[in-house]
């Protein structure tokens, strides 16, 4: 049995209950065999396959806090610590019901390979609990981060473990952690990222992700001789990634027509008001309906359905797994050319093949969504220099950084004959320098 079929054997025995996890292993380590078969005496004897795929700690633990009528509630928080040999752990917290173990190790070990994408000294991790923000009052929002942090705090520091927003983490949720780490700590550190710009937190981060997906989907394009000016994009989500993915498309002369949340979506001809979705999403925290209600242009329909909305490129910006493969034969019939997922996994595996199969070019959410992440550690080489850095010039970075991950995904794709697949490409390019930090560091 190849080295690689012995670690994915391995994987799926010990983490059977864990579908999430298995799925981005398994895409990586597939996409890495050439790389693994070249080195497959030297890796085994190491045993690098089994050490990446093993978080190097994973915390868990009870969080209580008390509702507006008095009475306790009780959540799970969790931290994985999941690879370190470039740089601090790093990676978002998520907040929302569906979070349990499986989804944060796959996130964590995802988050390893983007990271290393990056060109930035940060190590892999991911967090979050099973909390709901959603309907919460700011009081009750408040008490849980407080008791989260209470917790996580002696687990993380700015050279240690640095996490960040995700799904329900946004501004306000990183504010509470924070100023509960500061209490309980005594220092002022920058241990969180994405914090308000009053108290360390960096211009453009929060644009960072929606804006790095479009630099990314612009070269893209520019590199397979086409020009994102004027294509019809079908958009999901409208949270954090998505709004920035459809305010920087609109700079750059695309038509944005789609977003979605997890009740239903909107289609709108006429390009989406994203000053209106801000409105909607940011300040009121209400549902889409809202949107339609207030844009004579817009249709709203429940459910999902953005994928089957004609479009020359699909940014999936929600979630994991909301692109199926009945999703990727509708977007490739409708003569879609570009998917670049601004979700992680957003794509299931079966509709990547098709995708790629198929012509479309397809840029996995490590390569085109680490725009957040790389502006996160940039927020922290501030936050080392307590200095902060002008929007253009934070901005700038984020778009070289992202066009030289393009390349280094292209070039690495190449390298091993697999022109144009750019998921092969990010793993490979990601998994060779977290290797060698491994390697050159010994067994630890
Ligand atoms: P937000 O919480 O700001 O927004 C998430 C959006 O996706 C909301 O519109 C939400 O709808 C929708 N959504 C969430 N879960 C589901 C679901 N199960 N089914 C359908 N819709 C859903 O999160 P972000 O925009 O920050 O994150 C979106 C994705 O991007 C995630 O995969 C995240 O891991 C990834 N990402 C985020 C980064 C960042 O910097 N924020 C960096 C890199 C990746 P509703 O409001 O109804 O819940």
């Amino acid at each position: 049995m190849s080295y690689v079929d012995e670690v994915l054997e391995r994987v799926k025995t010990k983490n059977a209950s864990e579908p999430e996890f298995l799925q981005a292993v398994d895409e990586v380590l597939e996409s890495l065999r050439p790389v693994i078969e070249a080195n497959e005496e030297k890796y085994r004897k190491e045993a690098l396959l089994e050490r990446l795929t093993e978080p190097d700690r994973q915390i868990k633990f009870r969080v209580p806090w008390v509702d507006d009528k008095g009475q306790v509630q009780v959540n799970t928080g969790y931290r994985v610590q999941f690879n370190n040999a470039i740089g601090p752990y790093k990676g978002g917290l998520r907040l929302h019901p569906s979070v349990n173990i499986g989804i944060i190790k796959f996130l964590g070990f995802e988050q390893i390979f983007k990271n290393s994408l990056t060109g930035l000294p940060i190590g892999g991790g991911k967090g979050g609990s099973d909390f709901d923000p959603k309907g919460k009052s700011d009081r009750e929002v408040m008490a849980f981060c407080q008791s989260f942090m209470t917790e996580l705090c002696k687990y993380i520091g700015a050279d240690v473990d640095v996490p960040a927003g995700d799904i329900g983490t946004g501004a306000r949720e990183i504010g509470y952690m924070f100023g509960q780490y500061k209490k309980i700590k005594g220092t002022y550190e920058g241990v969180l990222t994405g914090k308000g710009l009053s108290y360390g937190g960096s211009l453009a981060r929060t644009e960072a992700t929606g804006y790095g997906l479009l630099y990314m989907t612009e070269e893209l394009l520019k590199c397979n001789g086409s020009d994102i000016k004027d294509k019809v994009i079908a958009v999901s989500g409208a949270g954090n990634v998505a709004i920035y993915a459809i305010q920087k498309a609109q700079q750059l002369g695309a038509k944005p027509v789609t977003c979605s949340d997890s009740t239903g979506w909107i289609y709108d001809p006429e390009g989406i008001d994203v000053e209106l979705l801000k409105e909607v999403k940011e300040v009121k925290r209400a549902r889409l309906t809202e949107y339609a209600a207030a844009r004579p242009s817009a249709q709203y329909h429940e459910g999902r359905g953005v994928w089957s909305v004609k479009c020359d490129i699909a940014l999936p910006c929600a979630t994991q797994n909301e692109l199926h493969l009945a999703d990727a034969k509708m977007l490739a019939t409708n003569g879609c050319m570009a998917v670049c997922e601004g979700a992680n996994m957003p794509t299931t595996e079966e509709a990547t093949k098709y995708l790629q199969n198929n012509n479309v070019l397809f840029v996995p959410g490590k390569a085109a969504n680490a725009g957040g992440v790389a502006t996160s550690a940039l927020e922290m080489s501030q936050n080392s220099e307590r200095l902060s850095w002008t929007f253009e010039e934070v901005d700038s970075k984020l778009k070289d950084i992202m066009v030289n991950i393009y390349h280094n995904i292209d070039d690495a794709a190449k390298r091993y004959g697999k022109d144009g697949d750019y998921v092969a490409g990010a793993n490979i390019a990601g998994f060779e320098k977290v290797a060698d930090a491994m390697l050159a560091q010994g067994v630890c």
